[in-house]
C-alpha cells in the first residue's frame, strides 16, 4: 500500500507539517507570523481541545476487544438470542479500571475493579457494568457522590485523605463487607488478568410467557485469580506505575489470549420471597451452597485496540443497555445506575454517543425520535418523520407480546422488599462479612493477618478522631478482629497477632 499523502484535516494536501508559515524575504527563521495559516492555527487550537472530560469515577482503564461463546445452554431462563445456542458467538469490547484514582494513576493501588463488558447482539448491546468484588458499599444510590468522594481527594489539601475514608465508613457501616474484601488482597489485584467480575446486583432473565428468574453473574479469571501483597503493590506503584496495562496489552499481542468463564446464580420469584437475604440489597451474596453457580459461557479477549482514545476512552457502557430476555431487579443502586451512566456518557461525548464505532451498535438500529444534537454521524434518519404516529410513513414496530400477570403480582412483594430499606443497618449487616472472616479467610493461613495489616496501613494514616468508630465497627465482625485491628494501628509496624 502507498504512504498517504499527508492533509489538512479538511484534506487539502500539504507539504510540510513541521515550519509555520512566515511572512518573509524567504529566511525559514525570520520573519512575522501570518494569521492565514491554517495548519498552524488548527494544530494549536486542536491540541488544547485533544482532552475530553475525564470519567469522575473509573477514569483510569485498560481495554480489549474479544468473543463471547455459549457453552451450555440456558434457553430454560431467558430469551436472550445471544445466550441461546452452544457455541453461538458474538463480538465483545471490554474495559477494566480502577475507582477513585484519576487517568495516569498507578494501576497497582488498593481499590475496586470496574470490569465493563459490551456484547454486540444481534438484538443490540448488552452492556454488563460490573466490579471484582461480588457486594458493594453502599445500597442507597443518593450516598453514591459521597462514597466516591470520601475515597478520592480532600477538598481542601487535594490529597487523598485517610480520615475521610474512614468517616465515612465508621458512620455508613452498611458497606463493612465490601471493605472487607477490599482490604484483602483481593484488592490488589496481580493483573487485569487475574481478577473476576461480579454483577453485584441481581437480575432478571425473563422468558416472552412473562415468566422470570432473579439472576446474578460471576465472570471467573480463568487465568485464577490471583493477587499482589500490599508491599509488592506499593512497590510496583512505584517501580512500574503501568503494569496492569503493559501485561494485558502484552499478552493479547503475543497470542497469550485471557478468558473467563460465566456463570450466574438463577433463584424464582418464589424462592427470592423466602430467602434470608433480601435479593435488592447489593451489600450481600447468594452463599454459593444455597445458590449454586451454573456454568454458561466463555468471555476471550483476542485484540487489542487499535487506538486506545477510540476504542477504550470513547466507549461508553451502561447497565441501562440491555436486550430482550434480561431485565433489571429492583435493586435501588441498579436503578439509579441506569440514569447515571449514560448521564455521565452524554456529558463525556455528547448526546450522540452510540453513534460512535466503538459504541454502535452491529445490528440494525432505527430510532428516528433520537436525532440532531452535536455530531451526528448516522444520516439523522433523512426525511423520516421526527415526530410518532405519523400516517405519512409505515414504520414496523416489534411489539413484543408478552403475559406478565406473574411479573405484576410479585410487584407487591417487590415494593415491600425495597421500601425504607436502605440506610438501616443492622447485624444482619456483619453476618456475611463474619462469613467471609471466619469461613473464607479463616481457611486460608495466613490472610486474617493480612486483611488487619492492610487495614491498619491504611488507617493509621487517619487522624485519631475516627479510630474509634472504625475499631468498633471491626468489633461488630467479631471481637478479636476489632481488637487486633486496634493493637495493630496502635503498634505500627510490629508483626501482627490475631
Ligand atoms: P464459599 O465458602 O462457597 O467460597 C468462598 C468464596 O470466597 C470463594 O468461592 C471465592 O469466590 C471467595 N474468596 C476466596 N478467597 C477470597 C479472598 N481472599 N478474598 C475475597 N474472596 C475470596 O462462599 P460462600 O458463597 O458461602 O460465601 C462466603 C463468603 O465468601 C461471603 O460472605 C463473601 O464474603 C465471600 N464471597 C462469596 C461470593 C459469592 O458470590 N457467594 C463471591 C466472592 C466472595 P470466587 O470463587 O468468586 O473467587
Amino acid at each position: 500500500m502507498s504512504a498517504p499523502v499527508y492533509t489538512l484535516a479538511e484534506g487539502c494536501p500539504y507539504a510540510d507539517a513541521t515550519t509555520a508559515q512566515r511572512f518573509s524575504d524567504g529566511s525559514p527563521i525570520k520573519g512575522l507570523m501570518l494569521l492565514q495559516d491554517t495548519q498552524l492555527i488548527e494544530t494549536l487550537a486542536h491540541f488544547s481541545r485533544e482532552r475530553i472530560p475525564e470519567r469522575v469515577v473509573h477514569a483510569s482503564a485498560v481495554g480489549a476487544w474479544g468473543e463471547f461463546e455459549v457453552t451450555h445452554d440456558i434457553s430454560h431462563l431467558t430469551s436472550a438470542k445471544f445466550l441461546t445456542g452452544i457455541g453461538k458467538k458474538s463480538k465483545t469490547l471490554s474495559r477494566i479500571s480502577t475507582v477513585g484514582p484519576g487517568a495516569g494513576s498507578p494501576n497497582t493501588v488498593r481499590d475496586v475493579r470496574g470490569w465493563a463488558l459490551k456484547i454486540f447482539t444481534e438484538e443490540g448491546n448488552q452492556d454488563f457494568v460490573f466490579n471484582d468484588i461480588p457486594v458493594f458499599f453502599i445500597r442507597d444510590p443518593i450516598k453514591f457522590p459521597s462514597l466516591n468522594r470520601s475515597h478520592k481527594r480532600h477538598p481542601a489539601t487535594n490529597v487523598t485523605d485517610a480520615t475521610m475514608f474512614w468517616d465515612f465508613h465508621s458512620q455508613n457501616q452498611e458497606g463493612i463487607h465490601a471493605l472487607m474484601l477490599l482490604f484483602s488482597d483481593r484488592g490488589t489485584p496481580k493483573s487485569v488478568r487475574h481478577v473476576n467480575a461480579y454483577s453485584g446486583h441481581t437480575y432478571k432473565m425473563t422468558k416472552p410467557d412473562g415468566s422470570f428468574h432473579y439472576v446474578k453473574f460471576h465472570f471467573k479469571s480463568n487465568q485464577g485469580n490471583d493477587t499482589l501483597t500490599d508491599a509488592e503493590a506499593t512497590r510496583l506503584a512505584g517501580e512500574d506505575p503501568d503494569n496492569h496495562t503493559a501485561d494485558l496489552y502484552d499478552a493479547i499481542e503475543s497470542g497469550n489470549f485471557p478468558s473467563w468463564t460465566l456463570y450466574i446464580q438463577a433463584m424464582t420469584p418464589q424462592q427470592a420471597e423466602t430467602y434470608r437475604w433480601n435479593v435488592f440489597d447489593m451489600t450481600k451474596v447468594w452463599p454459593h451452597s444455597d445458590v449454586p453457580l451454573q456454568p454458561v459461557g466463555k468471555l476471550t479477549f483476542n485484540k487489542n485496540p487499535d487506538n486506545y482514545f477510540a476504542d477504550i476512552e470513547q466507549a461508553a457502557f451502561s447497565p441501562s443497555t440491555m436486550v430482550p430476555g434480561l431485565a433489571p431487579s429492583a435493586d435501588p443502586i441498579l436503578q439509579a445506575r441506569q440514569f447515571a451512566y449514560p448521564d455521565a456518557a452524554r456529558y463525556r461525548l455528547g448526546a450522540n454517543y452510540q453513534q460512535l464505532p466503538c459504541n454502535r451498535a452491529l445490528c440494525p438500529v432505527y430510532s428516528p425520535y433520537q436525532r440532531d444534537g452535536a455530531s451526528t454521524i448516522n444520516g439523522n434518519y433523512g426525511a423520516d418523520p421526527n415526530y410518532v404516529r405519523s400516517a405519512l410513513k409505515a414504520v414496523a414496530f416489534r411489539q413484543p407480546v408478552a403475559d406478565d400477570s406473574g411479573k405484576k403480582h410479585h410487584d407487591v412483594w417487590t415494593m415491600g422488599c425495597v421500601a425504607d430499606y436502605a440506610s438501616q443497618v443492622t447485624d444482619e449487616d456483619f453476618v456475611q462479612a463474619r462469613m467471609f472472616w471466619e469461613g473464607v479467610l479463616g481457611a486460608q493461613e495466613g490472610q486474617k493477618e493480612v486483611l488487619v495489616g492492610n487495614v491498619a496501613a491504611h488507617l493509621g494514616r487517619a487522624k485519631p478522631v475516627v479510630w474509634e468508630a472504625t475499631f468498633d465497627m471491626f468489633s461488630r465482625i467479631a471481637p478479636d478482629l476489632g481488637k487486633a485491628v486496634r493493637n495493630a494501628v496502635a503498634g505500627q509496624g510490629q508483626k501482627t497477632q490475631v
